[in-house]
């Protein structure tokens, strides 16, 4: 691919910040705080919002605790004082009647030589009750104007951090943008911006700093947000395009024999696909059989049995003569998986080889030995042991289960394993996280989806309600009846990683006070994420095996595991949970034939939480709950941004703005089906934005 031109414009944008007259040491350090190193980043430093200077406020309409605006003289040169390390100065403000109100600045010396006796300025900060008058704290001020008697139009509020200050940012945005503006390159189309009416890029990134109006902010507002997500997601797709051209995979097609072999065991199953698998799986095996290497999302709720089509797939590829692997992220998962799959393939005759850090020394060689010279063809494992470790004789395909809990970057390696002959193995993922389409289409705009949105027939709906404290013993009864009849509990606590020690805890506290005194005469399990692999797997197996009737638990739980005997969850501390996380929590029961409850315990009165909680027992659907959950909560905590490795949003917002994306998603189709490169004249601006933007993620590909 083309590296960018090194033309002026460029250097002029990686201009360092300490190239800006009164920025060095201690300032430099505090914007690098920021993320802010070069001018090209001073220019993407949005404000967070604006401050109405418009509004003018009379001495009398001002409020203690409000943010006002309004316009005084200074009756005397501010006078300084000390107390400890703490500067202050203070000063008496007259409005045009002659009214008092004292101001005070800390920590602010250098406001005392820039205030002029009885000049008119706008003021502009937070009143203060003291004693029985109000005063002012830190106002900002600039000359008041009297021609522009509506004010001082609105202002940008900058991200900051302690030691910046508003006016620094504001400062070094003015220093930088006219040595900017007219070298900026607009990547956005002409016709796309006709189409969506996108202000121009010169206005907008001037404009954006220096509005007159909200009306103005908004336009800007927009045309960036636009910008944002369409670098984002063209970037996505580019990579995928790029993959394209990477190196071939094998096509895997199979000779009529297999083929028949592999309808024999699909007609094996305990069960027959839904359409929605079968459709999945139709789709997955046409990738197989190409030389283009699949990358694939297979995306479906908890329980709609994605297992099964990775096995299918899987098998597709062993009938070949080649291997496959699947990749789970803990190890009771991998085990799991590998009983699973073991048992859906048995009349396939083929054996399921398992790698876990449990694995036994010798064991683990053998495996490995078998899986280099191809007499292992099918492996379950666990993510990390097989990511680069694991020689393959010809493996056609690597499957990832629970997609959520890797990142672009991780996918992007896992692609990269190949074989001696060059050739790149099919990626196909699984992620039972239920997001709207367009946002899938930004997390993984660079893999192809399959969705299976159906539950096979005969499931019982989960029955889901809310509960307090105060009904603790009522559900305790609850969980009595299920296991008398022969079915199995969970108990799930929360946990929260920066407060791993105190989660333990309450799982250890509940654990204790139910084994030993409510539940002493049943069995009461524990597993943590503290315990050994080896400790976690044998409570588990135990539960699966029905010889542990109560399972207490951190959320370890939330991935994957299947026990069609467990109907009954109780979740303490709900309100703690995500929606998405609560959905995926449940989906461990409600997996047979029987009637299955989960109890949301929340002593919570917050009327969010409540509202969430209410949300979860209304719905099944796992799509219609992770758009409440983006809803609700925003998707800055609805992804957890380093999880899914992208750059952070700075001026869209996912859900906000999804009719933004949605408009951003179809021009871009329309773009890439004429020029999937991006190598037109008229769209080469968007590939060289990308490069200077998204340099990090996008280099990888020689971008
Ligand atoms: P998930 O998509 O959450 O990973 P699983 O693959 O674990 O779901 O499947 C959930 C349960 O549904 C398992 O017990 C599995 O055997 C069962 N199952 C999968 N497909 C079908 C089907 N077509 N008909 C009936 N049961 C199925
Ligand atoms: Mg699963």
């Amino acid at each position: 691919m083309n590296k960018l031109p090194n033309h002026n414009a460029v250097s002029l944008f990686e201009q360092p910040i300490t190239a800006l007259p009164g920025v060095a040491g201690k300032r430099a350090a505090l914007l690098r705080r920021l993320g802010i190193e070069n001018w090209q980043d001073i220019l993407g430093w949005f404000p967070r919002d604006f401050e109405d200077w418009n509004n003018l406020t009379g001495f009398e309409q001002l409020v203690d605790g409000e943010e006002q605006t309004f316009v005084a003289t200074v009756s005397r040169k501010p006078g300084a004082s000390r107390k400890g390390r703490l500067s202050i100065l203070r000063t008496v403000l007259r409005d045009a009647y002659g009214r008092a109100l004292p101001a005070v600045w800390f920590n602010q010396p250098w406001v005392a030589d820039r205030l002029v006796k009885d000049q008119p300025y706008i003021f502009r900060g937070r009143i203060k009750r003291f004693g029985s008058g109000l005063s002012v704290q830190n106002p900002s001020f600039e000359v008041f104007d009297p021609e522009q008697s509506s004010g001082g139009g609105i202002r940008p509020i900058y991200p900051l951090t302690d030691g910046l200050s508003q006016g620094i940012a504001r400062q070094l945005v003015q220093a930088v943008l006219p040595r900017l503006i007219g070298h900026l390159t607009e990547p956005i189309p002409d016709w796309v911006r006709r189409e969506h009416k996108l202000c121009a890029i010169d206005f907008a990134y001037s404009r954006i700093h220096q509005p007159k109006n909200w009306e103005e902010a908004e336009i800007c507002r927009r045309r960036l947000a636009f910008e944002e997500l369409f670098l984002l997601q063209a970037g996505l797709y580019l990579l995928r395009q790029s993959r394209r051209d990477q190196r071939p995979a094998k096509a895997r097609a199979m000779s009529d024999p297999a083929s028949r072999a592999y309808h024999q065991v699909q007609s094996s199953l305990p069960f027959p696909l839904t359409a929605a698998q079968q459709k999945t799986l139709d789709e997955v095996r046409f990738d197989l059989n190409q030389t283009r290497p699949m990358n694939r999302l297979v995306q479906g709720d908890v329980g709609s049995g994605k297992t099964v089509v990775a096995a299918l797939a899987m098998l597709h590829c062993a009938l070949c003569g080649a291997q496959a692997v699947l990749m789970a992220p803990t190890a009771i998962l991998a085990r799991q998986h590998h009983e699973t799959i073991g048992r859906y393939l048995s009349a396939s005759g083929l054996t399921v080889a398992l790698l876990t850090g449990a694995t036994p020394a010798a064991e683990r060689k053998a495996i490995l030995k078998d899986l280099a010279d191809g007499s292992i063809q099918l492996l379950v494992g666990t993510h990390a042991l097989i990511e680069d470790r694991v020689r393959f004789n010809d493996l056609a395909l690597a499957v990832t289960d629970e997609q959520h809990r890797f990142g672009v970057r991780q996918r992007m390696r896992l692609a990269g394993q190949d074989d001696e002959a060059g050739f790149a193995p099919h990626v196909l993922v699984m992620s039972a996280t239920p997001i709207p389409r367009t946002l899938a289409l930004i997390l993984y705009g660079d893999l192809d989806i399959s969705v299976i949105d159906e539950i096979p027939a005969g499931r019982q709906p989960i029955q889901s309600y809310t509960a307090r404290s105060k009904d603790r013993e009522r559900v305790e009864k609850l969980i009595r009846r299920h296991v008398s009849e022969g079915r199995q509990a969970y108990i799930v606590c929360p946990m929260i990683e920066e407060h791993a020690q105190t989660d333990l805890e309450s799982a250890v506290g509940v654990f204790n006070r139910l084994s030993q005194a409510v539940f002493s005469d049943l069995t009461v399990g524990l597993v943590h994420g503290g315990l050994k692999p080896a400790a976690k797997d044998e409570v588990m197996n135990r539960f699966i095996k029905g010889e542990v009737q109560i399972l207490v638990s951190t959320t370890v739980i939330e991935v994957g595991i299947d026990n069609p005997n467990a109907t009954l969850m109780m979740v303490e501390n709900a309100e703690r949970f995500g929606l998405s996380q609560l959905h995926q929590l449940r989906g461990r029961i409600g997996r047979g034939a029987h009637h299955s409850i989960c109890i949301l315990m929340s002593d919570s009165d917050d009327d969010k939480a409540r509202e969430r909680l209410k949300t979860l027992c209304r719905h099944q659907d796992g799509f219609a709950i992770a758009e409440k959950d983006l809803e609700l909560r925003g998707p800055g905590d609805f992804f957890g941004t380093r999880q899914h490795g992208l750059p952070p949003l700075r001026v869209a917002n996912l859900y906000r703005d999804r009719e933004l994306l949605a408009a951003v998603q179809a021009s871009l189709k329309t773009i890439f089906n004429t020029d999937p490169m991006l190598d037109s004249a008229q769209n080469r601006p968007i590939r060289e934005a990308l490069a200077q933007r998204y340099k990090a993620i996008f280099s990888q590909v020689g971008l």
